[in-house]
């Protein structure tokens, strides 16, 4: 047991909050309780310990420098802007599509008082996203729209409500898992949906839908394998196939497409269901995701025939599931930019997938000459990379792209210095060597990336 004098000696927590080095701390924004807690812990560890020689300016030292490393935390953990030199456009743990910088604007429009569910004409309350919807239905030709958080909740929708309490039939083919805890058969059922699986893993045919609909069969069900490849021995029937079954039992077909891709990508060598045909072919409903290649906010978005539409916004749930007015302002603003026909010049996602070799290449050769260090210029070269689409849209395609790569004595230290910038610049590492590939950095950041190599 310390001595009674030692004890004596040690300042009240009261008194040490009383001092300027905890009112500094407090005005940093360090939490009140936090403070009070890291005292008592040091405190505490004095009174049962007599060997620490202490003094209140060490205490409060040993208590500052908690304080700090804890906001620290709290700084990096704050959303900020990050320039993506992953190489992977859609990245999943950076925010997946960036918005166009028309969409950015109409968000901080919208983030004031707006007219989000008021008629400005009439005076008087309007109808909630009623732009967006009319612009995805003058976009894709579909008779109604409804836009929710995301596509795994547009799926759980459109299955709780074409088919709750019976089945719905889908290829052992499609039964998917997204990542980040989406699973098909996991959706369906807490929708209180039986699938029912047929065909096999790698042939399905027409048959084996209509062997399956019995009175029970609530919908057809595709879905799109976004992040994976079937290949070699394989069959499914076309999304027309379906659609004129579903019509000939009266039952609805919903396509799953996942990556929302608006245009013939095959000049990039991609080949993916798109949006508009799918409706064309027949499908009652067709899901996707906002902010995978449609390149806006994260939203679910679900288009169709009015009959189905009406009964999803029938939906109570369908209210939990509503998008936010910051939201339904990006979509909109990136709506009209694939309405203007400026979506590849204009929309980043679009903009990266299509930016050519050449030009990545020239860009690379634009900043390198750039760099004054000498020490810098002679660990920097070109490198060819192929790059991924990401964010589980586009599986197997590779993009050519061109990028950079440092030859550092340790790339891990060199990754960590450009993460904990005020702008970080997230790279990657490969061969001992860390990369930027440019095909996911927009140009405009191409000055910062400069700043930072000329950064000492
Ligand atoms: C990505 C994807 C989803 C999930 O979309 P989120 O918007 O991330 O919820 C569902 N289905 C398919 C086919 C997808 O590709």
């Amino acid at each position: 047991m310390p001595s009674a004098d030692y004890s004596r000696k040690i300042p009240s927590v009261d008194s040490l909050l009383r001092s300027e080095v905890v009112k500094k701390l407090l005005q940093m924004g360090a939490r009140r309780e936090f403070v009070v807690s890291a005292i008592r812990v040091y405190l505490d560890s004095i009174r049962t310990n007599s060997e620490i020689a202490f003094s209140q300016q060490t205490i409060l030292e040993h208590v500052t420098e908690l304080v700090r490393s804890e906001l620290l935390k709290d700084s990096t953990s704050r959303t900020s802007r990050v320039i993506n030199a992953t190489g992977i456009i859609l990245h999943t743990n950076l925010g997946r599509a960036p918005l166009a910088e028309a969409a950015i604007d109409r968000v901080v429009t919208a983030a004031s008082a707006c007219n989000l569910e008021y008629d400005l004409n009439a005076g008087q309350r309007g109808e909630r996203g009623l732009l967006a919807c009319r612009l995805l239905e003058r976009l894709t030709g579909a008779e109604g729209a409804v836009v929710v958080n995301n596509c795994a909740a547009a799926t759980w929708l459109a299955l709780q409500t074409l088919s709750k309490g019976r089945e719905c039939v889908v290829s052992r083919s499609q039964l998917v898992e997204i990542g980040g805890s989406y699973r098909l058969p996991d959706i369906a059922e807490s929708a209180g949906i039986r699938l029912r699986e047929v065909g096999t893993t790698n042939r399905t045919y027409l048959a084996d839908y209509e062997q399956n609909i019995g009175d029970s069969t609530g919908a057809l069900l595709r879905i799109h394998r976004s992040n994976f490849v079937l290949s070699g021995y394989v069959h499914e029937p076309k999304i027309e196939e379906l659609a004129r079954l579903g019509t000939k039992y009266e039952i609805p077909v919903i396509d799953d497409l996942g990556s929302g891709c608006l245009y013939d990508l095959s000049e990039y060598s991609v080949s993916e269901p798109m949006v508009a045909e799918s409706l064309k072919a027949g499908a009652d409903l067709v899901l996707f995701s906002g902010d995978k290649l449609f390149g806006g906010p994260q939203c679910g978005i679900i288009l169709g025939k009015m009959n189905h539409i009406q009964a999803l916004k029938a939906n109570p749930i369908c209210r939990a599931l509503r998008v936010c007015k910051l939201t339904l302002a990006a979509l909109e603003a990136t709506l009209e930019l694939h309405l203007a026909g400026n979506a590849f010049a204009e929309i980043p996602t679009l903009q990266m997938l299509s930016a050519s070799y050449e030009q990545l290449h020239s860009r690379c050769k634009k900043i390198i000459a750039a760099i004054h260090s000498k020490v810098m210029k002679d660990c920097v070269s070109i490198v060819d990379l192929e790059s991924h689409a990401g964010g589980g849209t586009l599986p197997g395609a590779t993009f050519k792209s061109a990028g950079i790569r440092f030859q550092v004595a340790s790339p891990q230290d060199f990754a960590n210095r450009l993460r904990m910038r005020r702008l970080p610049i997230v790279g990657r590492i490969a061969d001992r060597d860390f990369l930027m590939d440019l095909r996911s950095v927009s140009e405009d950041d191409d000055s910062e990336i400069i700043a930072c190599l000329n950064e000492t």
